[in-house]
């Protein structure tokens, strides 16, 4: 009986494919004389059945136990020579491990059949197209190579020992091993110069439909200012309103970039690259002389970038201590230094503005100030895509109220000046301007120096001096860093 019901059962699938070269030759050849087996036991259910299994999508749910079978599929008494005639009820089968939500790993699904009557005696699934195979697991796979991504079909049954054929299944897998993508199209308004939001345009690619989104702002230093969960957004065009507080505050203005994090509903992640945008909002400038509460640190600063040669050199020097200062270069310097310029910046050494002609911005108007102020920082955007913003330093200090105000008008909320100055300028030695300096130096102080030969000389022995006595030399962001975390 075996052989035969071997061949019954083998018959009853190649029924269910709708394929009639499933026939097992070897089967055939090994079968013993015995009755002929008057055909296909399943042939009431080909009747029903569409040639492609995958066209019953229809049926997308798991079966329930409580569901029945379709009828039709009940063999006719009169053609099925079963062994266990009685049993005209086919096996119910139901899957475990498929759900609706998209994977990133392969998802297992396990088949359980039961048979009241005459008991089951093979379970039988594919995948989408694939070959028909028995079993009661599959794993639809998730290749790294994302070659498995998109929604599959399970399909799946059982047959019992009377050669009854349950109805095919179909349960959906859906699979997504790529990370979204993400294009920016543009930022705007940039420059920012109103308090209104600034508005991120973007393209996500993303398979699955819809990623979750993080937001990130880093200033032009690096530093992160802004964390902020995003809602959920749908792939393709989008935007994002980015509000530019932090703390309840408005930013400080400067140059920022963003990036978000989108992670799709499989769990895959990707990080965007950084679109910059310039806030050059009008704010109320202040005055800083030092900043006490910044620890031992000390911020040097250097101004003019009147050497290119000196100033190449304290670069060089900071670049060899690791640490970073602070330049405030004319804006003609710093288009005749371009290349320096953007190596500066590219160091992490931080830049602020000095205006244009080295005037004295209190014998200007208002007008006169701002436009100093516009031509430099244009120049570095120009040179380097960074900006002075929010750091100035008046030429000859002068800071009335007219220029605090035109200052802060133009987004530079820190008018940077100095506590101590060892006049570099006045033709003194390096040894001589190292002793002034480090003679003189406190917690948070703020060191006035000028791109000369004699100081580039002398910063060496300034960093090493500040090394022994337990200062750090660090930029102005740095500084105002330190500061803000001890406050
Ligand atoms: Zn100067």
């Amino acid at each position: 009986m075996i052989p035969i019901r071997t061949l019954m059962l083998t018959a009853a699938v190649a029924a269910t494919l709708g394929v009639t070269a499933w026939t097992t030759a070897d089967n055939m050849a090994a079968l013993p004389a015995g009755p002929p087996v008057a055909g296909p036991p399943a042939v009431a259910g080909v009747a029903v059945l569409p040639n492609d299994l995958s066209g019953t999508a229809g049926r997308a749910g798991i079966l329930e136990p409580g569901d029945s079978p379709s009828p039709s599929n009940t063999p006719s008494p009169s053609t099925s020579p079963s062994p266990s005639p009685s049993d005209t009820t086919p096996p119910v089968t139901v899957a475990r491990g498929a759900d609706t939500r998209w994977h990133r790993k392969p998802v297992a699904i396990a088949f359980t059949a039961t048979d009241a009557g005459s008991g089951v005696a093979s379970t039988w699934y594919r995948i989408d197209t694939g070959p028909l195979k028995q079993g009661t697991l599959v794993v639809v796979p998730a290749s790294a190579d994302h070659k498995d991504d998109g929604s599959h079909l399970v399909t799946f049954f059982s047959i019992d020992n009377a050669a009854n054929r349950e109805t095919p299944q179909q349960v959906t897998v859906k699979i997504d091993t790529t990370a979204p993508v993400l294009r920016w199209k543009g930022v705007s308004p940039s420059p920012v110069t109103t308090q209104k939001a600034l508005i991120a345009r973007f393209f996500v690619r993303e398979a699955s439909g819809s990623v979750a989104t993080a937001l990130c702002v880093y200033d032009q230093y690096g530093a992160l200012v802004l964390r902020r969960a995003g809602p959920r957004r749908a792939a393709g065009a989008g935007s994002l309103a980015v509000l530019l507080r932090a703390a309840g505050r408005p930013l400080t203005p400067g140059l920022y970039r963003l990036q978000l994090t989108l992670t799709d509903q499989a769990g895959n992640h990707s990080v965007t690259s950084l679109a910059p945008f310039r806030d050059y909002r009008p704010v109320r400038a202040t005055v800083t002389f030092d900043l006490p509460r910044a620890g031992r640190r000390v911020a040097l600063t250097f101004d003019d970038g009147n050497d290119e040669a000196a100033w190449a050199r304290i670069v060089n020097t900071l670049r060899a201590y690791q640490v970073h200062g602070t330049f405030f270069a004319l804006g003609p310097k710093v288009v005749a230094y371009a290349a320096l310029a953007r190596r500066t910046v590219a160091a992490g050494d931080a830049i602020g503005s000095h205006g244009w002609t080295h005037t004295d911005m209190e014998l200007q108007s208002a007008a006169q100030i701002r436009r100093e102020l516009a031509l430099s920082t244009a120049a570095w955007w120009r040179v380097a895509r960074a900006t002075p913003v929010p750091y100035m330093r008046p030429p000859y200090g002068a800071k009335d109220a007219a220029v605090l105000s035109a200052a802060g008008a133009s987004g530079f909320e820190h008018v940077m000046l100095w506590d101590v100055d060892p006049q570099d300028w006045r033709h003194i030695g390096s040894a001589e301007i190292a002793e002034r300096v480090l003679s003189h130096v406190h917690p948070g102080a703020i060191v006035c120096m000028h791109t000369l030969p004699t100081t580039a000389a002398a910063l060496p022995q300034i960093l090493s001096g500040l090394r022994a006595m337990g200062y750090r030399a660090v930029s102005l962001p740095e500084l105002f860093a330190a500061a803000a975390r001890r406050r």
